[in-house]
């Protein structure tokens, strides 16, 4: 036993917050415990730390050294404690616990409800016991965060990324798990994002400007800086993949772009921070064009002043066989053939076009306006009895819980009104400008082409294709959607526009518009769902269009 020539104790608590959960067993009752043994010892004591497992790592961690100090500085030898496994919640406190014992022969730790005393000449048996509760509490340490990390890779096999997901997504419980979706706010956002840049038109920082523009905005209501925007299109979560810890795998979430996007995207970014500075020529086709037999991008170098176009596969894993050099001119002449098909024939036939879809807004918008002042009848009703339920519950004359419920469907119901209305008044009149400028643009493409400089040519190129491959020397052109479109509407016009020179005798001119059976097909696509697709952010889209058109 010990020779009491010092009786000063310092009193250590711990506590689980399972612990006190389970069988209401607290820290005051340890205390408690604790202070009566001393008293019963003879033991004065000096300070009682408490820890309570709700504590974060770090704060307890400051008061284990906290108290170590303590305990030396006053030359404090006796330390009381419950149980072992108090005072070694890591191995490292336990270790810092053994040398404190071993440094001074009067040193030791009271394990109260064990009746285990620890000091220097403990017997073997007693050490041996306390190192296997030292590596005891490091086992379970260890097992917890294998047990986390077990968690996560069954997650992960499943497809289901074991973190928050990054913006654009949101996290919502279904069945008990939780699982991450698009976020409908930000999501079309973050495919917008995408698309730009996979256009190669693009810098991060004029990305950047123009996501500020459409309205994008960090959670925290901030400018989306381009750093961020690196970071984002960088991550494979969204065309559905997932990185964890380094390594790749399928997720199980809902992709917001595709691989081929992404892809496209990876490639873009690379080339660009490999190669920052800004080089005076671009070339047209820069970062357009694609080799058709191995998917690579071409490369574009300038030979005795012409720019030519190689498939770059530089990369060993896809060597590629083809590597003819085009030259730039001949890529040109081969994409203006397209332009053509989808254009309207001639100037009297883009007037009639114009013509039909300015009357079927005026039509169009009859019935918008009867839609929106319904909506916003019904809106007016949803916020008067949404006040009539704050004033409720001000006055407490209706039960609180069915207040808040009553509010809460009101708040829903507004929100889903608004954004009918929204939805509703979008497809104003700038869907009107927009359909009479793509087909304008298609008429005046060539003659635009002509007259741009390089970076309108490249608009007007993302304008209608979104992909061009190379084949030897042959360029094929992928069109948008809307050239798609264009493409399939304006010969089907153009062919009733011959049928009806032919047929029309002179003195019996008669309508177009309403006399071709395309013409009148054809109208019916205006009030399609698809522009609103097409054109999710009709402003910059006509803003572009808009600008290419001055150049006619
Ligand atoms: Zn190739």
């Amino acid at each position: 036993m010990k020779t009491e020539t010092s009786t000063k104790a310092t009193i250590y608590c711990r506590v689980s917050s399972k612990e006190q959960e389970e069988t209401g067993y607290s820290l005051d009752a340890q205390e408690k415990l604790l202070v009566d043994y001393s008293k019963s010892k003879g033991f004065t004591v000096e300070k009682i730390y408490r820890i309570s497992e709700s504590a974060s790592s770090d704060k307890q961690r400051k008061i284990f050294s906290e108290m170590m100090g303590f305990l030396k500085k006053r030359g404090n030898n006796i330390l009381l404690c419950e149980k072992t496994d108090r005072l070694t919640r890591t191995r490292k406190d336990a270790v810092v616990i053994d040398d404190w014992v071993k440094e001074n022969e009067e040193r030791c730790v009271h394990f109260v409800k064990e009746n285990f005393i620890l000091d220097k000449n403990s017997r073997a048996n007693e050490k041996f016991i306390w190192g296997i509760k030292v590596e005891v509490a490091q086992y379970y340490t260890n097992n917890l965060s294998e047990e986390v990390k077990k968690g996560q890779k069954e997650k992960i096999a499943q497809g289901h990324y074991p973190s928050k997901p990054p913006f654009g997504y949101v996290t919502r419980l279904e069945k008990g798990k939780n699982i991450h979706v698009p976020d409908k706010l930000t999501a079309p956002h973050i495919r917008r994002m995408f698309e730009l840049y996979a256009t190669g038109n693009y810098s991060l920082s004029r990305l950047e400007l123009e996501m500020h523009n459409m309205g994008l905005r960090e959670r925290s209501g901030k400018r989306m800086l381009f750093k961020r925007i690196y970071v984002i299109l960088s991550n494979p979560f969204y065309c559905g993949r997932m990185r964890w810890k380094g390594v790749l795998s399928e997720g199980a979430h809902e992709p917001l772009i595709s691989k081929e996007i992404f892809e496209l995207t990876q490639t873009i970014l690379r080339r660009k921070t490999k190669n920052p500075s800004r080089r005076k020529h671009t070339p047209v086709f820069r970062a357009k064009i694609h080799c058709e037999h191995c998917g690579g991008m071409l490369t574009w170098e300038i030979q005795k002043g012409y720019w030519y176009g190689h498939c770059h596969n530089h990369k060993a894993f896809r060597l590629c066989a083809k590597k003819t050099y085009i030259r730039q001119e001949k890529a040109e002449e081969q994409i203006l053939a397209y332009l053509p098909q989808i254009a309207p024939k001639n100037k009297e036939m883009l007037a009639w076009i114009e013509d039909v879809i300015k009357n079927d807004f005026e039509e169009d918008t009859r019935n918008r306006e009867i839609e929106i002042s319904r909506l916003n009848i019904l809106l007016a009703k949803v916020r008067q009895r949404r006040d009539k339920y704050y004033e409720a519950l001000v006055d407490q004359t209706v039960p609180e819980d069915f207040c808040n419920k009553k509010i809460k469907e009101c708040l829903e119901e507004e929100e889903a009104l608004k954004t009918a209305l929204d939805r509703t008044d979008q497809q104003s009149d700038l869907y009107k400008e927009l359909r009479i400028a793509i087909h304008r643009l298609a008429f005046y493409a060539g003659e635009i082409y002509q007259k741009a400089t390089t970076d309108d040519k490249r608009i007007l190129l993302s304008q209608i294709f979104t992909n061009l491959l190379q084949n030897g020397y042959e360029i094929k052109g992928k069109y948008t959607l809307a050239a798609e479109y264009l493409a399939e509407w304006m010969p089907k016009l153009n062919h009733d526009y011959e049928l009806e020179k032919m047929l029309s005798i002179q003195d019996q001119k008669v309508d177009f518009a309403l006399a071709s059976p395309a013409m009148r097909a054809w109208k019916d696509t205006l009030r399609m769902p698809f522009w609103q697709q097409w054109f999710p952010w009709p402003n910059t889209s006509l803003e572009k269009l808009n600008q290419l058109l001055a150049l006619v």
